[in-house]
């Protein structure tokens, strides 16, 4: 695009910005914990589902240093239900490196805020221009859209190469009076006007400058190659009473999917193997017992970003042995009630819902 249409277009941009903005509570402040936690939350997630969340982790944990000292239960608690655990864990250790590296005030230059677990160019981007007002594009899903239609890129954008094209238009189009709105700006036209479906183009401040609704290929624009199937497990889990009407529950080890959360132990079904021999088998692994299954309490279907499960749940007895944290950081004796103080990934948490009712 020639500068100057450029710059009439980064214009018409943040004027409809500042007319037609969200009222969302990470754009009350310039508090860079607060944007890295608005923005960490946004990954993966919508902002409809993302902002209650956003209310109750700013309430608990209201800077760098509650955050860093945080008992881990406390903090997935607060996670319970937005999935991708990892990035609860990983803000924990952020907030300890800015405690520990740089005094517990935020860090404003790349290369420190890149030093930070859990950070990437995206998220780096973000805080640099919205709380530092520093020239970084961010390139996200929204922008990709809006800035792959007005240059009329019709190559996947599923290939690396394609995104580096993206993130060098984003770089071209940026602009360094005001990154920090621009960014959100281009971010929020995606988000609402420049959806994937049915784009509302007569609306749209960049309509002069768009390919992609001057060549008619909005429908065709952004390419995306179909993505790979994905593989479906079954899991047995046991959920182990005792003679007091205990539960046992385990803990994940931290290093694997949903560390630190909290399930009933089990895992996934072998080829030949009944459920109830799966369970029989992964009790034996993971906590040293023998157990004889009982009655099946129920199934439960979810999905997750590369892979579905379904997830098969049986009472069970321990017939001999003493369950010993094999394969878990912990395991705890609760009573029905209790479960609900423990931080579980989704499909575990409605099989405690159903254990206590
Ligand atoms: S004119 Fe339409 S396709 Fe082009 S950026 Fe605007 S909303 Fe998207």
């Amino acid at each position: 695009m020639p500068v100057d249409d450029i710059k009439v277009a980064q214009k018409s941009l943040l004027d409809w910005f500042n007319s037609n903005k969200r009222d969302l509570a990470w754009r009350k402040t310039n508090d860079p914990y607060k944007i890295w936690v608005s923005e960490i939350m946004l990954q993966q997630t919508r902002v409809d589902q993302a902002t209650p969340y956003y209310h109750r982790f700013i309430k608990r944990f209201p800077d760098v240093y509650e955050l860093a000292k945080a008992p881990q239960d406390d903090l997935l608690k607060i996670w319970e239900g937005l999935g991708y655990y990892s990035r609860a864990r990983n803000m924990q250790f952020a907030a300890n490196q800015i405690v520990e590296d740089f005094g517990g005030k935020f860090p404003d230059s790349e290369k420190d805020v890149r030093s930070l677990k859990g950070i990437g160019p995206y998220t780096s981007a973000a805080i640099l221009s919205i709380a530092f007002g520093k020239p970084f594009a961010v390139v996200d899903g929204n922008v990709i859209r809006v800035l792959s239609r007005l240059a009329g890129i019709e190559e996947d954008v599923r290939k690396k190469e394609v995104i580096k094209q993206i993130q060098h238009l984003a770089d071209e189009f940026l602009n360094h009076d005001n990154p920090g709105d621009h960014n959100q700006a281009v971010m929020e036209l995606g988000a609402t006007i420049c959806t994937p479906k049915n784009p509302k183009c007569h609306s749209c401040p960049l309509q002069l400058q768009c390919t992609a609704t001057k060549l008619i290929k909005t429908d065709t624009i952004p390419y995306k190659s179909p993505a790979k199937k994905r593989p479906h497990k079954h899991i047995g889990v046991g959920v182990i009473v005792d003679d007091e009407n205990r539960l046992l529950i385990a803990k994940r080890p931290n290093d694997v999917m949903l560390g630190g959360l909290w399930e009933f132990p089990g895992g996934k079904k072998e080829n030949d193997e009944s459920i109830e021999q799966t369970i029989t088998r992964e009790l034996e692994e993971e906590l040293g017992v023998t157990v004889e299954t009982g009655g099946k309490i129920t199934e439960i279907k979810h999905a997750y970003s590369h892979f579905t499960i379904t997830l098969h749940a049986y009472y069970c007895r321990i017939t001999d042995g003493e369950p010993l944290a094999k394969s878990s950081q912990e395991i705890r004796w609760v009573n029905r009630k209790e479960l609900q103080d423990f931080p579980f990934p989704k499909a575990n948490k409605q099989l405690t819902e159903l254990l206590v009712e």
